[in-house]
């Protein structure tokens, strides 16, 4: 016997006859005698639509309320699983963040999960009774609900896994598991049976849309064992586990890609101490977040370009900010450019083998794709291209790294 969370994400409690397969599939591991705590995601699409009313209606942006709203999805899908469940003859009832409670910090709309107390679940699961607990949100500080960031129902259940001390966290979604890359960009794109916490922290930081970054950090930080796998089969899926369990390492083991990133080049900036903290300052003002950065050395010692990148849903604002600071920065020229894609390597091999970056730049120019910006960490190497070359670029580097399915 053991104790499971699983996690089922928006495609896979869609509509009421998902949900009822949702439910069997509950079952099926109720009647093999394991506790089950179940988090669900609001219905697909319905998030989406929430928010959007919420700005169809204020420009204001109380995120207390904005909360309040976008939370109601997940209570939704909490309620119909119990009922369905029941339906089944399974011991089932549903659990919003607040009567855990799940209890978050204040920051409304992306809140931290601090602590869950699980007695009484715990206690009920003992009795045979599944706890369906909605992801995606918690109580606050002031009393009032709170909700995750975006994709947050995989914290949620990471989370609760953590509290309940469970064998496994199962992320059920509508694809088969963690893959080398997009399969919808690279057909020859393959199932990675398992992944190290960090590879996946950086894949899902890099533009990886499987899993929501901090549950990563979550199961990496608690040890949590996260298997993610497909609702619509059986096929097994991908377990996100310690580098030790990991007998044959790749030195790359995914690439990962993102379009949400803009950049902007400021030619001819004066070349003096500080200059770099009144550029970026400003914009840190502003929570804009800077990425990659460039500084070009100056050829007269007098200027210098800097190029950088900013969320694109970021980029006008940030335009805006180092206008309004022209006059003191002294730059030429601001050039904003949304049209690029930031394309990333990974892979814990890297610390002990040399060459990746090398393999990379030789690929991208071997097919003639320009690097604009490159940075690099301990396992991972980045670059940003023009956007027209996402496919390309992926493709080419998927087969040079040798990820290629046979
Ligand atoms: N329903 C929320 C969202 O769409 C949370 C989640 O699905 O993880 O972002
Ligand atoms: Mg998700």
């Amino acid at each position: 016997m053991a104790r499971i969370v699983q996690k089922f994400g928006g495609t896979s409690v869609a509509d009421v006859d998902r949900i009822r397969k949702v439910a069997g599939r509950v079952k099926r591991e109720v009647d093999a005698g394991h506790e089950l705590a179940v988090v669900v995601s609001a219905m697909a699409g319905t998030t989406n639509q929430l928010v959007d009313w919420t700005r169809q209606t204020s420009t204001l942006h109380d995120a207390r309320e904005y909360d309040a709203v976008v939370a109601s999805g997940e209570q939704v899908t909490a309620g119909l699983l119990a009922l369905a469940l029941q339906e089944l003859g399974v011991n089932a009832r549903s659990w919003l963040g607040w009567q855990v409670p799940i209890r978050t910090d204040g920051i409304h709309g992306k809140a931290r999960i601090r602590e869950i107390p699980t007695d009484e679940i715990v206690r009920r699961m003992r009795e045979g009774q599944v706890a369906v607990v909605a992801g995606f949100q918690g109580l606050g500080p002031d009393n009032r609900i709170t909700t995750l960031g975006r994709g947050g129902s995989d914290t949620s259940a990471v989370a609760l896994a953590a509290a309940l001390r469970a064998e496994r966290c199962d992320i059920f979604t509508d694809v088969e598991g963690v893959y080398t890359t997009d399969p919808r960009i690279v057909a020859k794109a393959r199932k990675l049976d398992k992944i190290t916490y960090e590879e996946m922290l950086e894949l899902a930081s890099q533009g990886a849309k499987v899993l929501q970054t901090r549950s990563v950090e979550m199961a990496m930080n608690h040890r949590v064992r996260v298997q993610v796998l497909s609702s619509f089969n059986d096929a097994p899926g991908t377990l996100v586990v310690d580098e030790d369990e990991i007998v044959e390492q790749q030195v790359v083991s995914g690439i990962a890609y993102s379009r949400d990133e803009a950049k902007i080049t400021l030619l001819k900036v004066a070349d003096r101490p500080g200059v770099a903290a009144a550029i970026f300052g400003p914009l840190a003002d502003h929570a804009i977040n800077v990425d990659m950065i460039v500084q070009n050395i100056s050829e007269d010692g007098r200027f210098t370009d800097l190029t950088f990148t900013v969320g694109k849903a970021d980029l006008d604002r940030a335009v805006k900010v180092l206008e309004e600071k022209r006059a003191s920065l002294g730059f030429a020229a601001l050039k904003p450019d949304p049209d690029v894609v930031k394309i990333s390597v990974i892979g814990v091999g890297m610390r002990s083998h040399a060459g990746v970056a090398q393999q990379m730049f030789k690929t991208l120019a071997e097919k003639n794709i320009n690097i604009q910006v490159i940075s690099t960490s301990e396992i991972k190497v980045s670059v940003l291209l023009a956007e027209e070359y996402t496919e390309l670029a992926l493709r080419a580097l998927h087969t040079a790294y040798g990820l290629d399915a046979s």
